[in-house]
């Protein structure tokens, strides 16, 4: 039978219950949760659309015109001109012929890997993808090769060993490093293997690249490098759901194949709306980036005045590498009674020995926000000064 009461136990005897903090303002850098005012260093809102009055203004108009849910799947009669609109932009936007709505990212991943391997065929995975990606590969009953975090001659052993048709598919910037992966490497090895590179954008879309357009167009690389880009609209885009976008080819494929497309809800038309709306903020308002990477300069020479040793990251997504999970979150309290809130990141989200704070910055972050963050990690340095190696 099964025991839920002994599972429960076990989990918070090993510290790894998890709760929920109660919010009561908008997304931005100054919430009230759990009836405390708080300055948040921890969403993935990184261009501060989430609460922007023009994406929310569009929502609010699709909804007199198009009601509150899309009433059912694309493939029935839930498609209406506000999603393709916002397909197309999302072609132009990536720079590829066409584009695929999904509900989330986490179904754009199982219903385009699924689609794309079965039996017989290899999904080649970096070990920190995203737990998705992870998860799409079980799902797709295809065999999984990992090889170690960005390492591209260990990827490339994997490829040679491959057999089938054979998909390499890595985060383009990893959610609990900030690091990105090695993408030109990865596409060379991948196309000399005759395999295809797919990269799950969910950090870089709307951060990294001219006009937001992702980790692939930092790079310089297209179509040809990696034919599927999956991004996510609920991050650097401040909406919700995700796309596919690739060539023709692809995306007719998928509209049939992928079985998180075909037996789900269209996601409501306004969200399109909305999300096209904020689309267009992220790529024409280059400030954000600009300010973000201010921001993010501000941040690292802050800390290494103080000493503390953030991870290597470019991007917004900056962690403080503690290792024991208890001191995480001794770290994470400490901040929090300093009017912060940054999450400890634990095992299993991260691997055991890596618990971290996971410290995020928005283009809605201020410098006097980020010198705010400074200062308490300053105070709370005796703490941090405990876990971090010299
Ligand atoms: C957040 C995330 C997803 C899932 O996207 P949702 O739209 O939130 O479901 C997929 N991949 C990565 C790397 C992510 O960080």
């Amino acid at each position: 039978m099964i025991n839920l009461g002994e599972r429960l136990a076990a989990r918070r005897a090993a510290g790894r219950q998890r709760f929920r903090r109660l919010v009561e303002s908008p997304a931005g850098p100054l919430q009230k949760i759990d009836g405390r005012e708080i300055l948040a260093f921890c969403s993935n809102d990184y261009l501060g659309l989430a609460n922007h009055p023009e994406v929310a203004a569009s929502l609010r108009e699709a909804t007199h015109r198009y009601g509150s849910g899309s009433g059912s799947a694309h493939l029935i009669n839930g498609h209406t001109h506000a999603h393709h609109a916002l397909e197309e932009a999302l072609a132009e936007f990536t720079g590829r012929p066409r584009a695929l709505l999904f509900s989330t990212g986490y179904m754009a991943n199982l219903g385009t890997v699924g689609a794309l391997l079965g039996r017989g065929d290899c999904l080649i995975e970096d070990r920190l993808n995203h737990a998705s990606l992870i998860d799409a590969g079980t799902l797709s009953g295809a065999k999984r090769l990992r090889y170690a975090h960005a390492d591209v001659e260990a990827a490339t052993r994997q490829l040679a060993r491959a057999s089938g048709e054979t998909l390499l598919v890595t985060d383009g910037v990893f959610s609990m490093d900030g690091d990105i992966a090695p993408l030109p490497a990865l596409a060379r090895a991948a196309r000399a293997h005759d395999a295809w590179l797919m990269v799950d954008d969910a950090h870089g879309i709307g951060v990294l690249g001219p006009g937001g357009r992702g980790s692939l167009a930092h790079f310089g690389l297209g179509l040809n490098d990696a034919p599927v880009l999956m991004g996510t609209l609920g991050k650097a885009i401040g909406t919700a759901g995700a796309f596919v976008a690739g060539d023709e080819d692809l995306i007719e494929y998928l509209i049939g194949a992928a079985r998180t497309y075909l037996f789900t809800t269209a996601m409501p038309a306004a969200i399109a709306e909305a999300t096209r709306t904020a689309l267009s903020l992220a790529s024409r308002e280059d400030w954000r980036r600009e300010h973000l990477q201010a921001l993010i300069a501000r941040l690292r020479n802050g800390a290494e005045a103080l000493g503390l040793a953030l991870m290597p990251s470019q991007t917004p997504i900056q962690p403080l590498l503690i290792g024991d999970s208890a001191q995480a979150l001794a770290a994470a309290d400490a901040l929090w009674e300093h009017g912060v809130l940054v999450p400890a990141i634990r095992p299993p989200t991260v691997a055991e020995g890596q618990a971290r704070l996971r410290i995020t910055l928005s283009a809605a972050h201020e410098s006097a926000h980020v010198d705010r963050l400074l200062e308490a990690l300053a105070a709370t340095q005796a703490v941090l000064a405990a876990q971090t190696p010299a």
